[in-house]
């Protein structure tokens, strides 16, 4: 629908990798016959679900198409490309910094290898202003996430206000998000903002106790946004004490629906999360998470929420419009963009 490509709109949450469609997967496999990676192995397509254990597989297979800096250049222009070409004007991008001996490549290098994808982005004057979240995989343990906090203050510093926060992600089943605690914390005190993945449910709708614990102790940071927070509320194991201090903190939302549904943290879209937080009127944001992965776009997952929901044009136009109350980098997109 016409409306909804032509809609501007601000995409808070896109992991790099998860986003790379199927056209740059094909130039990808190209440049990679030998590891014999069939497109079926990088998206999940219509209609098809998947255990959020093997959605992480489908990232494995995506690291090892994506491993040198050509292909980061390359995979990110692109990607912004794609945002920018469905009226997306502004984008946080997000990634997990990789290092990879056999290329040469090192975890400074990733980072400013997406600098780099941006602002030849910005020469070649396409129409959406981008940013960058360095991401720590929490599976990577609390060593990892300080040598990431303080690569990204690094950049904080030096990348022409590009790199503006933080990103807590990866798979939730695995390791400990209370050690991970004093990284996010120094990060927070230098001055990056922070985006969280919190409370997505182990497999298959069920939470364990630790995760509950865990988000307490996250959302007293507090994260200046959060990703997902599929089990937050009190209806779905969640309980009014996180709903509150994410009211009370006023902690935005990032809403991913076809991710949800296909990665089967939420049994369907009429159950998605994003009723509850709309009908509050918490600012929640509509993205993508994995475009590539999940075979979507921004426009698609605003039509979803539009039909679902029955929202109609203007209070879809509303919602896209309040989103850059959520932006992490002040910038004036009101009057060129909205206007
Ligand atoms: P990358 O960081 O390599 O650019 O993007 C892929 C990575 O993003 C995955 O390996 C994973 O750490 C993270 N990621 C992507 N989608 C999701 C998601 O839906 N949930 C969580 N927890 N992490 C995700």
């Amino acid at each position: 629908d016409v409306f909804y490509r032509q809609l501007p709109k601000v995409e808070l949450h896109a992991h790099l990798n998860g986003s790379v469609s199927s056209q740059t997967i094909e130039k990808l496999i190209k440049r990679k016959p030998h590891l014999n990676i069939e497109h079926s192995m990088t998206a999940i397509g219509k209609g098809q679900r998947r255990t959020l254990d093997e959605c992480f597989q489908v990232f494995k297979v995506i690291h090892q198409l994506v491993d040198t800096e050509e292909d980061i250049l390359m995979v990110a222009r692109d990607v912004i490309r794609e945002f920018a070409a469905d009226s997306v004007k502004y984008l946080e991008l997000r990634s997990t910094p990789r290092e990879e001996k056999s290329t040469g490549l090192t975890k400074k290098k990733y980072i400013e290898t997406v600098i780099r994808a941006i602002q030849l982005c910005k020469n070649e004057g396409l129409d959406i202003d981008v940013r960058f979240l360095v991401a720590i995989d929490r599976r990577n343990g609390e060593k990892v996430a300080m040598e990431t906090v303080e690569l990204a203050e690094e950049f904080l510093m030096s990348s022409d206000d590009l790199v503006v926060g933080l990103d807590l992600s990866g798979d939730p089943t695995v390791g400990d998000g209370k050690s991970l605690l004093p990284a996010l914390q120094r990060a927070k005190n230098c001055g990056l903002k922070l985006s969280l993945h919190l409370l997505i449910p182990l497999n298959q709708l069920h939470l364990v106790p630790s995760q509950l614990e865990e988000s307490d102790l996250l959302l007293n940071l507090p994260p200046d946004r959060i990703g997902h927070g599929t089990f937050l509320h009190p209806e779905v194991g969640g309980s009014q004490s996180l709903v509150d201090k994410v009211l009370k903190n006023n902690i935005p939302l990032e809403l991913c629906l076809t991710s949800n549904i296909k990665g089967q943290t939420v049994p369907c879209y009429t159950e998605h999360h994003f009723k509850y937080w709309y009908q509050l009127g918490h600012p929640s944001v509509i993205c993508t998470d994995d475009k590539g992965v999940f075979c979507t776009d921004l426009s698609q997952e605003y039509q979803l929420a539009a039909s679902t929901f029955g929202l109609s044009h203007e209070a879809i136009w509303k919602l896209s419009h309040q989103a850059i109350d959520c932006i992490f980098k002040w910038i004036d997109l009101q009057p060129q963009v909205f206007h």
